[in-house]
């Protein structure tokens, strides 16, 4: 099963859920932002793939 996911900060992810024995505990972080996109303490594994970049990216603060 595949969807998209839509990060905060404008980039989108194709995101495909795989069900498996082993228990995958890392969260999955944007990686334009670093936000942190899901958490799957469940039993579950998604993969995610960048499929869009936001057109803007946030500035960060200077000095
Ligand atoms: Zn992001």
């Amino acid at each position: 099963m595949k969807e998209t996911v839509r990060c905060q900060c404008g980039a989108v992810y194709e995101r495909e859920e795989h069900l498996t024995v082993v228990r995958w505990r890392d969260p999955f972080n944007c990686v334009v932002c670093g936000r942190e996109i899901e958490d799957w303490s469940r039993s579950r594994r998604a993969i995610f793939r960048l499929i869009r970049r936001p057109v803007s990216l946030p500035v960060p603060p200077q000095g």
